[in-house]
This record gives C-alpha cells, structure tokens and sequence, in this order.
C-alpha cells in the first residue's frame, strides 16, 4: 500500500463546521472593517528575511526560533511571514503610500506561519485578522482599533473580552528604564533562564515576555514611571478614550508584546476560558512609530493590532456559540433522473429570480430531501417527482402549514416570489 500522508505537524485543514465558524469571524471582521473605513491589502506570504529580522527584531523568539528561513533556488533569502505589520509597512514605504491622504487604512485577514512547538491554541500555520493605521499619530487612531476589534468579539457573542494596557514610551525614554533594568536583572542573573541571559545586555526587555522568569519579572522597575511626559500624556488620553467607549481595560506595566517595533501605547485582548483560571490571550497589538525607520524610510506614525483567528474560534465553539446556516428561501427535492434535470433549471431561475434557493441533489431519497430542507427552515419546498417530471410540473409545499399545491413548472418562480414577499 502506497504510503498515507497528514497535514504537516501543527497545520491543519480547514473545512466543515471549522469552515463555517472561520467564516463567521471574517464575514463580521470585514464588515466592520468597511464601516470603519479600513481597506483590505494582501501581502505575499514570504518576504525578505530582513523585513522580519529588523522590523521585528534580531533577539525575538518570533525571529530567533519560530521562522520558517530559506534561500529559494535564485539565492534570495526569503521567510514565510510570521506576523502582518511589517510586511504592510513594507509595502506602504514601497508604493509611497505617504504621498495618499494621511492616514492609511488596512485590514487583513490571512494565514501566518510560526515554527512554535505545536500545542492547544498554537499552531504552525494559523489566521489572523488585524488593522493597521498608518502616518497619524493620534490618541484616537489607537483607540479606534482597540474599539472595532471589541465590537467584532462582541458580535460574535464572546463575552467579557478585557484589555489589559501599558505604555512602552519611546525609544528616548525606553534608554533610561533599559539602564535601571540591566542593573536589576544584573543582580538577579541566578534567576535568569539562559535566554534572557544572553539577551540582557541587548534587549533586556524581552524579560518580560519570558514565560519562564515570572518571578524576575514581579520584583522589576515598571517601565512607566520612567516615560516622557508626552508618552504620559498621549496614554492618559487612550484610557480617557477607553472609558469614554466604555471598554473594559486592567493597566498591566510589564505588558511589552513579543515584537521590537512597538513603541507608546500597546494592549492585548484576553477573554475567560473554561476550566483554566489564566484568561486566554486573543490578539494585541500597539503603537509602532519607529518601524518605518527601520524598515529604510522615515518615521511615520503608526499603529495596529491582529487577533487570532483559530483562537476565537475555539472559544466561541466552547461558549456554544452557534454558526446558523443560511436559511433558505426555497429547498428543491427532486426524484428520478428526468426530475433531477428538470430541478437544475428550476434552481437556475430562482437564482436568477434573486431567490435564496438550497438542494440536496446527491441524495436520493424524498424523505430525507424532505428532512434536510426541514433541518435549514427553508419557507417552501419544491418537489418535483417522477410523475410531476413527466407531467412538467412541480409540487410546491409551506413547510410552516403543510399545505401542498400542484402548479406548471412555467409559473413556479411567479408563485414563489408571491408567496416569500407574504412571509
Ligand atoms: P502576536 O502577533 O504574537 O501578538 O499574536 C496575536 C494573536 O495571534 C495571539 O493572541 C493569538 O491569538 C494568535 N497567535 C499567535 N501565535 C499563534 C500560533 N502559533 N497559533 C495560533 N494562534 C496564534
């Protein structure tokens, strides 16, 4: 027997129920997207490996250990992309998106790949949708993503989504807290995990997204006693927003986002996950000013976040929210080869007719026909059997009253129209 293959380790397909629910989310992420005027854009799936390495940052996990690397058959040195930002910024700089009316707009929604140790909730390839603002820099713009991002959970019914915030200050006022934090950590080198070890010296904030020296990080200075007064003041307007839009948020001084780019203002969005006291982690997201920069162009204001796709997903099948099918207008059940013809036309012209229409013509039995179009609440059904097929006619069924009638198949589309405009 030739050999059986599976999706590769910590990829997975997509189809089915898991189809419909990924559907749900960006159905609703579009939408609002449109209302809040956030234009789609679709980068390729691999870029220079550089974009990442100092966009993101040399001494980050995501770049460090997760990247999928190679050098195509050319010799570019290319990676699949494990995050949305700086590609996008890439492609901003590269089409002189500057030169349009400030600022830029967009939304996303697209696979990413991380070679993470495959478990719950992580996976090797997974969706995210995000939104990105670019060359404005606003209190209000940050805000505004916080907000339709709040609003998309909500209308997917997931409960007591909660931000939790922080300020990261920029670059000029991050040199003096990384000082103070060198020293701490200095004096606490014992407790370090070998990583944050060899990243002190460079990037000694990276602790704070270590999963592994929690305790370091409890006893560390925060790094919001040491921002500008103008990271200060930009903050408070985002919380006076935040309350203003009545958005639920935790201040959390050690939040700082596993990527280098960020810089002010930076949240994530966690929602309560049953038979886990820790809340689940959706998305984040944050200011990334100097991204631009080193990314080859000049500053440009920025700011963005991205949500897990999968991990929404698995949360709204465990709070049992549903994904209802579409309800059709009209289910047509058919019986015998001339009936299965005759029904392929008629489905055509109530498409056509602008008419909702649902079939089943891999099944052969009336009954179960019958049961399907039952199971979607479609209004009426359409039978055509062996006897209606030959006589060219169709019986037309009220699924809410039951009652039958028997019509030429000319005036079926005439008499649907009348009878779902009552409904
Ligand atoms: P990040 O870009 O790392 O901040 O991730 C934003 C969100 O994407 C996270 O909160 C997760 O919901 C989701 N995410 C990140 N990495 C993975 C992964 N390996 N598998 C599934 N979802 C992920």
């Amino acid at each position: 027997m030739p050999k059986k293959f599976q999706s590769p380790s910590g990829m997975h397909d997509i189809f089915g129920v898991q189809f419909d629910y990924f559907e749900r989310v960006r159905e609703v992420a579009l939408r609002n997207a449109k209302i809040y005027g956030f234009k789609g854009i679709e980068t390729p799936v691999i870029e220079n490996t550089e974009v990442f390495t100092r966009g993101v940052g040399q001494m980050t996990d995501v770049v460090e250990k997760e990247m999928y690397t190679f050098k195509t058959k050319g010799g570019d040195d290319v990676s699949l992309r494990p995050e949305g930002t700086a590609p996008i910024m890439r492609a901003f700089i590269e089409h002189n998106l500057y030169t349009k009316p400030q600022p830029v707009k967009f939304f996303y929604f697209s696979p990413f790949f991380r070679y993470e140790r495959p478990q719950a909730g992580r996976y090797r390839q997974f969706w995210q949708f995000g939104f990105e603002t670019i060359g404005k820099n606003s209190a209000i713009v940050d805000v505004q993503i916080i907000l339709v991002i709040y609003n998309i959970f909500k209308e997917l019914g997931i409960k007591d989504v909660m931000v939790q915030i922080n300020n990261m200050g920029e670059e000029n006022c991050r040199n003096e807290f990384k000082k103070v934090l060198k020293k701490y950590l200095k004096k606490e080198s014992s407790l370090l995990c070998s990583d944050c070890k060899r990243r002190m010296d460079k990037n000694p904030l990276r602790v704070f997204d270590c999963k592994k020296c929690i305790k370091v990080k409890e006893g560390a200075p925060q790094i919001i006693d040491y921002i500008c007064k103008s990271c200060r003041e930009e903050f408070k307007q985002v919380l006076e927003f935040l309350e203003e839009a009545e958005i639920p948020y935790d201040l959390n001084p050690f939040l700082i986002r596993g990527l280098d780019y960020y810089t002010g203002t930076v949240y994530e969005f966690f929602a309560p996950q049953k038979g886990n006291e820790d809340p689940l982690a959706l998305g984040g997201g944050g200011r990334y000013d100097g991204l631009s920069v080193l990314l080859g162009d000049e500053e440009r204001p920025a700011t963005g976040a991205a949500v897990g796709v999968e991990r929404t997903v698995n949360l709204m099948k465990e709070n049992g929210i549903q994904i209802n099918e579409e309800k059709p207008q009209v289910f047509i059940a058919q019986l015998g080869d001339l009936a299965k013809k005759k029904s392929l036309k008629i489905f055509e012209e109530l498409k056509n007719a602008k008419i909702d229409v649902a079939e089943s013509f891999g099944q052969d039995s009336l009954k179960s026909q019958i049961n399907r179009a039952d199971k979607l609440s479609a209004a009426i059904t359409l039978i055509i059997g062996k006897e209606e097929a030959v006589e060219d006619r169709v019986i037309l069924r009220d699924m809410d009253s039951g009652e039958q009638e028997k019509m030429k198949t000319c005036e079926v589309v005439k008499e649907v129209k009348r009878r779902i405009k009552g409904k």
